[in-house]
Formats: structure tokens, C-alpha cells, sequence
């Protein structure tokens, strides 16, 4: 696009309002990205965008029963602001949270609520991003420009789950609801329910509900680990007593969280039997002997292959154990009008059925980028240590970690922004982009993870979207927070991986 193309745009569409930076995202990574920006760099002017009517992200999208954490929030909150309660938290609990985050550093004049975000234009003639944004409080379309675009758009559409096509749905006479868009209406009492899944989701929803339905049901083709262990951190409880400042518990609790996690990472890997007959004995601690752990709570798949679903008090064990709640491991054959025909012959009886079967991803937000008028396919793109890529200018996104909380990625590249932001500023550069150094040139492309090493199924679906990875270390997304921890601060930015204009 040239530079008179991009004024009749602005032109077009009324005032045009410009950032030094642009965050895309209010969630746990844009309002991180926001604190790291006006703490490190408060001379850039920037705004967050974001399409929701508050901030939060997944923690406000997700209203279903029992909605919390599975990570820590020693280790899911950010390095500078201590978590002063118990490990694992409930998504009203990680709101107040980030409340508390963006009114302490007087963050909340740079949001702007309800405005998204559909297209994006970059031109090399202005190295500036053009934004079409809609406000959905008024149905206007407002034009932003930025030098530097932050995306915190997170991994999957918020307005809709994935919920599989099965024979039979149109027939079912009951409710069938996906927890992602969970209805304010329904009622659960003395209701037969099934729960279609055994992630985090469906391991939350079903203790949450058990009191309150006739009985509830999880239905999952086939088992995950569960880990459980009660809710509470007793170094942190210790250190407590001691009168220890709250900002030492976080800094040293959060250090032990993040040795136990990459001594469980290291052991699924080097000695995956025992860390499974580990996890299989909780699991037989709560269901007994007698229980079939073989059969419902054995996966064919290795620990951390997949992410390690975290139990708080067992709660969910102790519901199977009362009998409000039970597991099927089964395959569904169809839906009839009063529930689910399995194809081991049983018949599942229920009043509502509820799909936890996952995400439905979502690559940049949904938002329809070009580059100098070429439509942007990131596919075709290589990753730069999963945060940038090549062929797009100035543009840095947010994907966290699978094994460890997402969060640590987020301090981790908001120090690795400022500190390219300043570098660009004293090399008097307006336009930095990742490109492929000559002996790169060959080097093999690959999927943007190995399903070996992480396999959730909203990232098999749609692997195809992703860019792509190369086979060495910078052009991939390794996910290996410890790693990264010394790596990403040693970044050389004028090494031969940067192309500055
Ligand atoms: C139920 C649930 C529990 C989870 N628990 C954990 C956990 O315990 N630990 C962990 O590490 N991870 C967990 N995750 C993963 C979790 O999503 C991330 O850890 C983290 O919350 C993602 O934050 P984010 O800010 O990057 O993205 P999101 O929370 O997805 O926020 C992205 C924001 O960007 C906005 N946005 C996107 N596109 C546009 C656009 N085009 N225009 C305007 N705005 C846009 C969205 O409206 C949204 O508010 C969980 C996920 C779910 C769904």
C-alpha cells in the first residue's frame, strides 16, 4: 500500500487517532504488556483494545459453575504483583486481581472497552500500522494508527466453543450448552446431566454441579491425568507466620512452584512410568481399590503430553466417591430425543447435555491483517521464538506456555519489547522485522508445535493456520520456560535474525 493510499483511508473514516504502541487485548497478557510498557518505557504513548465490555480475557468469558484456575497463581499472577491467597483461584478472585493491577498502576485510562478490532494495514511506505476498529457501544467504525502493534489476543474465538457434529443432536428434547457460552437461565435441580469431556473444564463443571443435579455424568472417550492435592501452599502459609513481606512469599513461592513444575517436566519426560504410577495412586487414594482407575483414569498418552488437569481437594474424586457423580469411558454412536446412545450398547439418560470439548482456535484475533495491500496468511510465515514472524514488521503476539502458566511468558516478553523498543529508538529504526539469516535457507519447515511433544486437540485442528517452525532454536516456540529464561534476555538484537529500517 503506498502512503497516499493509506491517508485516503484515514481520510475516509473521520479522526484518526495514533499510539506509539497498540495492545490488542485487555486480558491477563494485555494488561501485563500495558504495566511492562508504562513501567519501562513511559515516554510511548499506547492504548489496549479490546471487544469485551471489561478486562480479564478468558477469566471474564467463562461463567460457568466452579470456573478457576489450574495453575498456581504463585506462578499464573505476574512477577511484580504478590498473590496473597490460596494457590488455586476462582476467575472472580483473578479479576479483582488484575482490577487491582490496572487501578494501582493507573491503567484503565488507556483501555478502551467495547472497540474491535477487524482489519489491519501495514505500509512500508509510513512503517505504520492502520487499524479498522468497530465500537460496538455505537456501531461506528474508528481508524487507529500505531509504530508498534502488541497482540494479547489470546488462542481461541470468545464468542463460541467448539462443540463436535454428532448424528442425532437435532433430536435430543433437552439442553445441550457449551460451557464457553454458558446460559444465566438454566436450571440444573434434580436434572439428569451429562458433561461431554475430562479436561480442566469438564473436571471443574462436574463437582461444581453434583450438589445441585439429580446426577451428573462425565462422558469422555478416553482418560486424562488428574492431579490432586489440597488448595493450599504451606510455604507460603509458613513464611506467613514468620511475618515474612508479602512481596518475599510471592519471590520465593513462586521459585519453589517453578522447581517442582521443572522437576515434573523433567521426570514425565525421563521417567514417565513413575511419575504416571504416582499420579494413578492419588487418584486411588480417593476412588478405592475397587474403582476401575484402569479403565476411566488411565490415558494412553504420557504425562505432560497433554496439560496435567489440577484437582483442588480432590473435590471431583470426592463426588464420584458420594455417588452424585460417575464416569463412562465410551464413544458416542448418536443422539436420540432422551440422550446419548453409546457404542458399547448403553444408553445415557439425560436432561441437559454439556459439550466441555474444547476451543475453537483463533489465529490474531480473527483480524483480517494485509501487508502493503497483500492479505497476510501467517501460515506462510516462520516464527521467531514463537512471538514474532517473518514478513510482518513491528508486530510482537503473546503465546504462553503449555506446561507452566501462561503468565510467565507475559513478564518475559514485556521486558523483551522494551527493550526492543528502546533499542530501535537508538539505532533510529522505524521498522524492525525477523528474517531468515542465509543459512537459514534451507532449513527444514515444520508445523508450528510437534504433536509428540503437545497435543490438545484446538491445536490439532487447526495446526494448519499456524505459522510455521523451523528446527533450530530461534525459529521456534520451544516451550520450555526455563530455557527461555535465560535465552530471551541474552537475545542479541543486532544479530542477523533483525532487519531494522
Ligand atoms: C477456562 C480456562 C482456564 C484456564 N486456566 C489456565 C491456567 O490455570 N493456567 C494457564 O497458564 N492458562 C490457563 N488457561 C489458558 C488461558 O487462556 C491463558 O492462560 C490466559 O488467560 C490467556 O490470556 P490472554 O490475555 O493471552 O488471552 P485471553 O484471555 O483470551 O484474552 C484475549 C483478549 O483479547 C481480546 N481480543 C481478541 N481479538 C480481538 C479483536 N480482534 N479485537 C478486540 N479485542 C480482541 C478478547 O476479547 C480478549 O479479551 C485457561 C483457559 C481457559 C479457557
Amino acid at each position: 500500500m503506498t502512503e497516499t493510499m493509506t491517508l485516503e483511508r484515514k481520510a475516509a473514516s473521520g479522526a484518526v487517532e495514533h499510539f506509539d504502541v497498540l495492545i490488542v487485548g485487555a486480558g491477563i497478557s494485555g494488561i501485563g504488556a500495558a504495566y511492562h510498557l508504562s513501567t519501562q518505557c513511559p515516554g510511548k504513548s499506547f492504548v489496549i483494545l479490546d471487544s469485551l465490555e471489561s478486562f480479564g480475557g478468558t477469566w471474564l468469558t467463562h461463567k460457568y459453575p466452579g470456573i478457576r484456575s489450574d495453575s498456581d497463581l504463585y506462578t499464573f499472577g505476574y512477577r511484580f504483583k504478590p498473590w496473597t491467597s490460596a494457590p488455586i483461584a476462582s476467575a472472580a478472585e483473578i479479576l479483582k486481581y488484575m482490577g487491582e493491577v490496572i487501578e494501582e498502576n493507573d491503567l484503565g485510562r488507556h483501555i478502551r472497552y467495547r472497540h474491535k478490532i477487524a482489519a489491519g494495514h501495514w505500509s512500508s511506505a509510513d512503517n505504520l500500522w492502520t487499524l479498522d476498529v468497530t465500537d460496538l457501544a455505537t456501531g461506528e467504525t474508528r481508524t487507529f494508527t500505531t509504530n508498534f502493534l502488541r497482540m494479547c489476543q489470546g488462542y481461541y474465538h470468545h464468542d463460541k466453543g467448539y462443540t463436535p457434529e454428532w448424528p442425532g443432536m437435532a433430536d435430543f428434547k433437552g439442553r445441550i450448552v457449551h460451557p464457553q457460552t454458558w446460559p444465566e437461565d438454566i436450571d440444573l435441580k434434580g436434572k439428569k446431566v451429562v458433561v461431554i469431556g475430562s479436561g480442566a473444564t469438564a473436571a471443574t463443571l462436574v463437582p461444581a454441579i453434583a450438589g445441585d443435579c439429580a446426577h451428573v455424568t462425565m462422558l469422555q472417550r478416553s482418560p486424562t491425568y488428574f492431579y490432586a492435592a489440597p488448595n493450599v501452599n504451606e510455604l507460603a502459609d509458613m513464611l506467613r507466620q514468620l511475618d515474612v513481606a508479602e512481596e518475599t512469599v510471592h519471590d520465593i513461592v513462586r521459585r519453589k512452584a517453578l522447581f517442582d513444575l521443572k522437576e515434573l517436566s523433567r521426570r514425565s519426560l525421563e521417567e514417565p512410568d513413575a511419575v504416571k504410577a504416582e499420579l494413578l495412586a492419588g487418584v486411588k487414594a480417593y476412588l478405592g481399590q475397587d474403582y476401575d482407575i484402569e479403565k476411566h483414569f488411565t490415558p494412553r498418552y504420557r504425562p505432560w503430553q497433554q496439560r496435567l488437569a489440577f484437582i483442588p481437594e480432590g473435590d471431583m474424586f470426592k463426588g464420584i466417591a458420594s455417588g452424585k457423580a460417575s464416569v463412562v469411558t465410551d464413544e458416542i454412536e448418536r443422539f436420540d430425543a432422551t440422550g446419548i446412545q453409546l457404542k458399547s450398547g448403553e444408553h445415557l439418560d439425560a436432561d441437559i447435555i454439556i459439550t466441555a470439548t474444547g476451543f475453537s482456535l483463533s489465529v490474531l484475533g480473527n483480524i483480517a491483517f494485509d501487508i502493503d495491500g497483500k492479505p497476510l496468511n501467517l501460515a506462510d510465515s516462520v516464527t521467531y521464538r514463537g512471538m514474532m514472524f517473518t514478513g510482518v514488521p513491528n508486530l510482537l503476539w503473546i503465546f504462553g506456555y503449555f506446561r507452566a502458566s501462561w503468565t510467565l511468558r507475559v513478564d518475559m516478553l514485556g521486558d523483551f519489547v522494551c527493550r526492543l523498543l528502546k533499542h530501535m529508538d537508538t539505532r533510529g529504526a522505524h521498522r524492525v522485522e525477523v528474517a531468515l539469516r542465509p543459512e537459514d535457507k534451507d532449513m527444514p519447515l515444520l508445523p508450528w508445535i510437534a504433536a509428540e511433544n503437545f497435543n490438545p486437540g484446538y491445536l490439532m485442528r487447526d495446526l494448519h493456520l499456524l505459522p510455521k517452525r523451523g528446527d533450530k532454536p530461534e525459529w521456534q516456540h520451544n516451550q520450555d520456560y526455563w530455557k527461555e529464561r535465560e535465552e530471551i534476555p541474552a537475545i542479541d538484537l543486532d544479530g542477523p535474525e533483525f532487519v531494522y529500517k
